[in-house]
């Protein structure tokens, strides 16, 4: 298979990330055979020091181009004093609308080897987290109207979904569970927004086509309540927008290693924006030290949801397994006294164990 693929190096440790991952699906390409072929695009701070923006319509035609676009990071504290319109993040932004990802894809993985880093109870999370948030990512009360009174003294935000709207979302969330462990639960507030109750009209309607995937529904309350009481109850937790922006950062931190996170940004077709949870952590850039594994893991994304490669995609990710079983630290996921290694070093051990 040919891959057209969009790097978007950014700033801070995106760069020295982005280069693992890169030398990582380079040598997947080599094993199985796949032509991969890459366009690097300026964005975030980098975009504004060379075109006084974070993203120039140029970029954005550059990423829309390409099968895939794998992102690292954007974002420091030179551009923090730019006005609203012109940091660094708006190129995130810019990107996720104008390529249209309405569904981001958030795992939640706790490692055995790492669980001394999550903050819950060893007995809590003996049933292990292996959970995916789906959330909705250009509707509802983020894109609605919004308001304020003349007088300033009310204001308000819109809550808008269209059938359709959650039909699409719903069914990237099904298909994944299709993939994993057969359960999605519905994450609304059904007993108090209209929307929701139409989320959960249309969401049982798409449950009817996937009759081995079984479906259930929680009240947003409850979801983050049982997330951290008991977070081996989800498989795939699917979400509205605001929900899950909350949710996906409660349950990224129940697994405590914000340097092993991959996401997805995903459309209707096979394009998809990967990147790591992640931000460009100006404080260890250029040193060497960062954690490349959540941008390698994106690219085990890319390759499953872009690609429908499955068998590569595990490769990687067993690759990572297999090198934290065997003892490979980064800094920031390293116990006193472990052996910590830099983020070349790091890409090397995953490279040596891909198969
Ligand atoms: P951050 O995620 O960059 O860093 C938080 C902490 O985690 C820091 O101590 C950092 O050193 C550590 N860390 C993060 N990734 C790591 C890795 N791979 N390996 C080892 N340690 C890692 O969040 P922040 O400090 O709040 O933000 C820094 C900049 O990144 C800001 O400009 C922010 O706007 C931007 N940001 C960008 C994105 C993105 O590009 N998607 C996301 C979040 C924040």
């Amino acid at each position: 298979m040919d891959m057209r693929i969009a790097l978007v190096p950014g700033d801070g440790i995106g760069p020295d990330i982005v280069r693992e991952a890169v030398r990582v699906l380079d040598r997947i390409g080599e094993i199985y055979g796949h032509g991969i072929s890459y366009t690097e695009i300026d964005a975030g701070g980098i975009s504004i020091d060379r075109n006084k923006v974070p993203l120039t319509p140029q970029a954005l035609e550059k990423a829309a181009a390409s099968d895939a676009v794998l992102l690292g990071a954007v974002g420091g504290p030179k551009w923090d004093a730019m006005p609203g319109e012109l940091r660094p993040e708006k190129a995130l932004l810019g990107l996720r609308s104008g390529l249209g990802l309405f569904c981001n894809f958030r795992p939640a993985v706790l490692y055995p080897e790492l669980a001394g880093a999550s903050p819950l109870k060893e007995s809590t999370i003996a049933g292990g987290v292996d959970l995916l948030v789906v959330r909705e990512l250009t509707g509802g009360i983020y894109f609605g109207e919004k308001g304020r009174s003349e007088d300033g003294q009310s204001a308000y935000d819109v809550m808008r979904y269209t059938a359709g709207e959650i039909e699409r979302i719903a069914r990237k969330a099904f298909d994944a569970a299709r993939i994993r462990r057969r359960r999605v639960t519905l994450v609304d507030k059904a007993n108090v927004l209209e929307t929701s109750r139409l989320w959960r009209e249309t969401v049982s309607r798409v449950a009817s086509s996937y009759p081995d995937v079984e479906l259930d529904f929680m009240y947003v309350d409850n979801a983050s309540m049982q997330l951290v009481r008991d977070p081996s109850h989800f498989d795939v937790l699917l979400t509205e927008n605001m929900f899950g922006d909350i949710l996906s950062d409660e349950a990224s931190m129940i697994t405590g290693s914000i340097g092993m996170l991959a996401s997805a940004s995903l459309r209707e077709d096979s394009f998809g924006m990967y990147e790591p949870i992640h931000g460009s952590a100006p404080d260890i850039a250029g040193k060497d030290i960062a954690n490349p594994i959540a941008t390698i893991l994106s690219t085990a994304m890319m390759l499953r949801y872009s690609f429908s490669l499955e068998k590569e995609a595990r490769s990687i990710e067993e690759a990572v397994e297999r090198a934290l079983a065997d003892g490979v630290r980064t800094a920031d996921i390293a116990k006193d006294g472990e052996e910590r290694i830099g983020t070349a070093e790091c890409g090397d051990e995953i490279l040596r164990r891909l198969v």
